[in-house]
């Protein structure tokens, strides 16, 4: 029987994580299956626990609400999922405990500066959302050497408590939406906002005529986010299926020890999504 692996989540029926590995698989030549699972808000311990009960279940991505849990309920960490307290990959490590990763940050910095040619060295940046996809990425956008990166959130605390664990790596700080100052170079949107069709309420002399702007969410429409940033006169606006495909590259490297070559990927998924449903 084929390996297994499945991304869990809630909602999940927007998830390309499916698309995206078999396409990994064919071009690789691995024997593996990879479904969706949508689990119920308090059901992912035990979802998980069946998973890996199968033999044949060997690792999980892991999306909205879940990576704070997928954290907690990994049994070892890389040192980056330490460092984020949040994990987006699980794998069953060789002597059976699971194995928790964080890829979302390889993901992100590898599409700013490798795909679209964004440079971060240097920038101001604002960084939308407290959750476990931005905590993923602290870490590796610091590693770029920013100027500053300013966390604003919903829930101002939360913000605040984060710019706190990652300020000796770099100079960060945090806040509510209504506190942003200033323009920015770039600004990452990881808030779920564009999930329920919301926008975090910002200041609109947050950006600028070069400032470039990039939306974690994706699909076939630009994000509410990325029209709002463009309305404000923004240089670009980016949606996340590049952060998409190349951190499941990062994930499936883990999993299969093999890294498959992203940019096919990515435009095969576009094409899907831009093309229109069948009536
Ligand atoms: P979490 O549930 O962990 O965090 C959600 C965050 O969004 C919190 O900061 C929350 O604020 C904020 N938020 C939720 N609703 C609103 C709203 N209506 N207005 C303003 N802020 C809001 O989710 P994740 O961090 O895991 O994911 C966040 C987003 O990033 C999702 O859209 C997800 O799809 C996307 N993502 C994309 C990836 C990619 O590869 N392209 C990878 C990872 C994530 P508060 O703290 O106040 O509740």
């Amino acid at each position: 029987m084929s390996d297994l692996y499945a991304v869990m989540g809630n909602p999940i029926n927007h998830s390309k994580s499916p698309q995206i590995h078999s396409a990994f698989a064919e071009q690789t030549q691995q024997d593996l299956i990879y479904s969706a699972t949508l689990v119920p808000l308090d059901g992912f311990e035990h979802a998980v626990q069946e998973f890996f009960r199968n033999a044949h279940g060997k690792g999980l991505n892991v999306t909205v609400p879940f990576k704070e849990e997928a954290y907690q309920l990994a049994q070892i960490h890389s040192p980056r999922a330490l460092r984020a307290g949040a994990v987006n990959t699980l794998k069953r490590h060789e002597d059976g405990r699971i194995y928790g990763d964080n890829t979302d940050g390889l993901g992100l910095v590898a599409d700013l500066t490798r795909n679209l040619q964004i440079s971060l060295s240097g920038k101001r940046i604002l960084l939308l959302g407290a959750g476990g996809a931005v905590k993923g990425v602290l870490e590796p956008l610091l590693a770029e050497k920013p100027a500053q990166i300013v966390i604003a959130n919903r829930s101002i605390e939360k913000a605040i408590d984060l710019a706190k664990a990652f300020s000796d790596i770099g100079n960060v700080t945090g806040c509510g939406f209504a506190q942003v100052q200033g323009y920015f170079d770039v600004i990452i949107n990881g808030t779920s906002a564009s999930l329920q069709g919301d926008l975090p309420p910002l200041p609109s002399e947050c950006v600028a005529s070069h400032t470039q702007v990039y939306d974690m969410m994706y699909g076939a429409e630009p994000t509410l986010f990325m029209q709002w940033a463009k309305q404000q006169g923004a240089k670009a606006a980016y949606d996340g299926l590049g952060m998409l495909v190349e951190q499941a590259a990062e994930a499936f490297l883990l999993w299969r020890g093999v890294r498959p070559q992203t940019a096919p990927v990515m435009a095969g998924i576009r094409a899907k999504l831009l093309k229109p449903a069948a009536v």
